[in-house]
């Protein structure tokens, strides 16, 4: 019997030391990453942001494995305040950039830099503070629909969970379940749709409030009227804060201040969406080839 005791005891340690820290993401990659990729300098500061926060890019190069390079040669900024977006086929390396900036791994080559700071030089958890995140897939909590919201800011009080949900525009459909924000959501709750998720990313992510922003659009397709719903919530979450669009959709970047075509993890034409248009490349062809396809799908009202 204590032979089964103490396993169990140990389990249920496990589970509050992970629950306990479910409010803290950096924590939880701690938890459960076989071996951590990057590490603090010793002596590194926290990142400094009460200046414009820029992010630049310098000559970065990466690969996962040595043998295998992904990325070659990147470099790119965003100026404070502003959107650049990336586009390419899938495999291009468009989220490798995403997650290099995240600090999930360090360039072989090359340097990142947030606020000309290089991010290797600072603490990891000061530059994920410093970053909101919409991705792909949002995982969520077997936990209340308030709880994950607020995890984007564990302090804030519940008047400012229900204006970020109004802002993700979430709220009506919070409001109309029996429960409101109380609401167990997951696994053995509400299962919520692909685009309600992302709602919840997004009020997460106005919580936050972070200077930099990561989308990485979801490629599942969402019905078109709830696709142009969330990208008009994402680019309001954008306004005024230095974003990274990761795009499957030319539709989301034609108003970016720079928009990177990437193929085999270099960037093979960059512009503002006229200026990739009039240069009749690459680009130009992936528009064309949209806008007809577009054409031929039934419209959605
Ligand atoms: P998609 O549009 O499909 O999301 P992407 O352009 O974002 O693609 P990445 O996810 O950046 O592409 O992947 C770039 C390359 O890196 C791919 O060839 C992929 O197989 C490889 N890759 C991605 N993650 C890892 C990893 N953890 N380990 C090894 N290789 C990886």
């Amino acid at each position: 019997m204590i032979q089964l005791y103490i396993p169990l005891n140990f389990l249920g340690v496990i589970y509050r030391e992970i629950k306990q820290n479910l409010t803290d993401l950096d924590k939880m990659f701690t938890l459960i990453d076989r071996e951590r990729e990057v590490a603090d300098a010793s002596g590194a500061q926290a990142l400094r942001t009460n200046g414009p926060v820029d992010v630049r890019f310098e000559h970065v190069d990466f690969a996962y494995e040595p043998a295998r390079p992904i990325l070659h040669g990147i470099s790119f900024e965003i100026p404070a305040g502003k959107t650049v977006a990336v586009v390419g086929p899938s495999g291009s390396g468009k989220s490798t950039l995403a997650r290099l900036l995240y600090r999930f791994y360090d360039p072989q080559q090359g340097r990142i830099l947030i606020a000309g700071q290089d991010i290797r030089h600072v603490t990891q958890a000061s530059v994920r503070r410093a970053i909101g995140i919409v991705p792909q897939d949002t995982v969520l909590f077997n936990d209340s629909v308030a709880y994950n919201i607020r995890y984007g800011r564990p302090e804030a009080g519940d008047a400012e969970v229900e204006q970020a949900a109004r802002a993700a525009h979430i709220h009506d459909f919070i409001a109309s379940t029996p429960k409101g924000y109380t609401t167990m959501v997951g696994e053995r709750g509400l299962k919520l749709s692909g685009g309600e998720k992302q709602r919840v990313a997004i009020a997460r992510t106005l919580l936050k409030d972070p200077p930099v922003l990561i989308f990485d659009e979801a490629t599942s397709a969402l019905d078109s009227a709830n696709e142009r719903a969330i990208q008009a919530e994402l680019k309001s979450a954008a306004r005024g804060k230095t974003t990274l669009v990761i795009a499957h959709r030319l539709s989301t970047v034609v108003d970016a201040h720079e928009i990177l075509v990437m193929e085999l993890g270099r960037i093979i034409e960059r512009g503002t969406h006229l200026q990739l248009l009039a240069a009749r490349g690459r680009y130009a062809d992936m528009w064309a080839l949209q806008q007809s396809a577009e054409k031929l799908a039934p419209a959605v009202a």
